[in-house]
């Protein structure tokens, strides 16, 4: 269960649109309660990095990390998941996506093109879809694999 505000919802929608066409990715930073996870900051990663980091796609460096997490507990706040995007491709996770969610933590991925955000999406590794929104919403069926899987890692392109 992830609680999100609109107000961090639409930082995460504008800066996928400002990072198109690359990926953008970023921490949710908030607290873990007993009703879930509460998002209060969004902390804004850039992608503008070098190729074996575009290669790894939203990967998050540990010094990125370690930086987060530093700015958080400053904050009295935790890192409780991620966030990326799908620049031109549905917000449904890739394989990829799949298999490096670590648990207890929540992803959202935003599709994004040049102008504009369009279907938002937030889950679990535990296969529990927490928000599905935006104007083209999507039904992957994360627990059964059967994920229409998303192929946005090779649309990289330099400008
Ligand atoms: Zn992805």
């Amino acid at each position: 269960m992830i609680t999100i505000a609109n107000e961090q919802l639409n930082e995460i929608r504008e800066h996928g649109v400002r990072d198109h066409p690359y990926e953008c990715c970023g921490l949710l930073l908030g607290r873990f309660s007993a009703e879930g996870k509460i998002v209060q900051e969004t902390y804004p990663i850039s992608n503008a990095r070098e190729e074996s980091a575009k290669r790894n796609r939203f990967l998050i460096t540990p010094e990125e990390l370690m930086r987060g997490e530093r700015y958080a507990r400053g904050r009295d706040l935790e890192v409780v998941g991620f966030y990326h995007s799908h620049p031109d491709c549905p917000a449904v996770p890739s394989q990829y996506d799949l298999e490096h969610a670590w648990p207890t933590y929540s992803y959202i991925i935003v599709s994004t093109t040049a102008d504009e955000a369009r279907d938002l999406f937030s889950w679990e590794q535990a296969g529990s879809v927490e928000i599905q929104s935006g104007r083209n919403p999507r039904n992957p069926r994360l627990k059964s694999q059967r994920v229409k899987l998303c192929q946005s890692q090779s649309q990289y392109r330099r400008r």
